[in-house]
């Protein structure tokens, strides 16, 4: 099957440019494979162009961070992280796994009890630590409450006591994720400058 002429050679997902291979055959779904040189994708042949294009660009985007997720997690392993916080408490919570996610959500981590994992999104990497570590201590304290009742918050503050402060900080940088792009660019100039406290 020749290479579909209509479809172009490359796309840009979140900044990152890809080369596009694309394929017309006779199937149901878009598939799609990311490789080393780009995404190689098979298009149903009575699909809408427009269409297709929206899919391929989604599956791009869950691909892209499938593969930066498996590149996260291989550099950097917050299991002994984990581990070392969960000693901080009266009993220390069991985790089975610790791991970076790069899904977008509005969560910083996640505790599963079905599977006592904890995900972590991934952008706490670039952080303070000890604002990761405030996330990791949060969600191992919900391995012990699973709500956020007072008693949860209270063995929080107990065994990190940085924690409305990471709070503080995380609402910040929400607060600041969604108005950079509505700042005037004065004011952003004025945020990027150093600035002493
Ligand atoms: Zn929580």
């Amino acid at each position: 099957m020749p290479l579909s002429s209509d479809f172009p050679s490359t796309i840009t997902i979140d900044g990152t440019e890809l080369h596009l291979r694309v394929e017309r055959k006779a199937i149901k779904n878009v598939n799609a494979r990311m490789g080393e040189s780009g995404m190689q994708v098979s298009v149903p042949l009575r699909l809408d162009r427009a269409e297709a294009l929206r899919i391929i660009d989604e599956l791009a985007r869950r691909l892209l961070r499938r593969q930066r997720a498996h590149q996260i997690n291989r550099e950097d392993d917050p299991t002994e992280l984990a581990r070392r916080i969960a000693q901080r408490f009266p009993k220390p919570p069991e985790v089975r796994s610790v791991e970076f996610t790069t899904v977008a959500s509005t969560c910083w981590g996640s505790y599963s009890p079905r599977t006592q994992s904890i995900r972590l999104s991934a952008v706490l990497r670039h952080m303070p630590p000890w604002v990761l570590e405030a996330v990791v201590a949060h969600e191992l304290a919900h391995a012990i409450y699973p709500n956020h009742s007072p008693a949860f918050w209270a063995l929080l503050r107990s065994v990190y006591p940085d924690t409305d402060r990471a709070r503080a900080f995380l609402s910040g940088v929400t607060w600041l994720a969604h108005a950079w792009e509505h700042l005037p660019p004065v004011e952003r100039s004025q945020l990027a400058a150093e600035r002493e406290e």
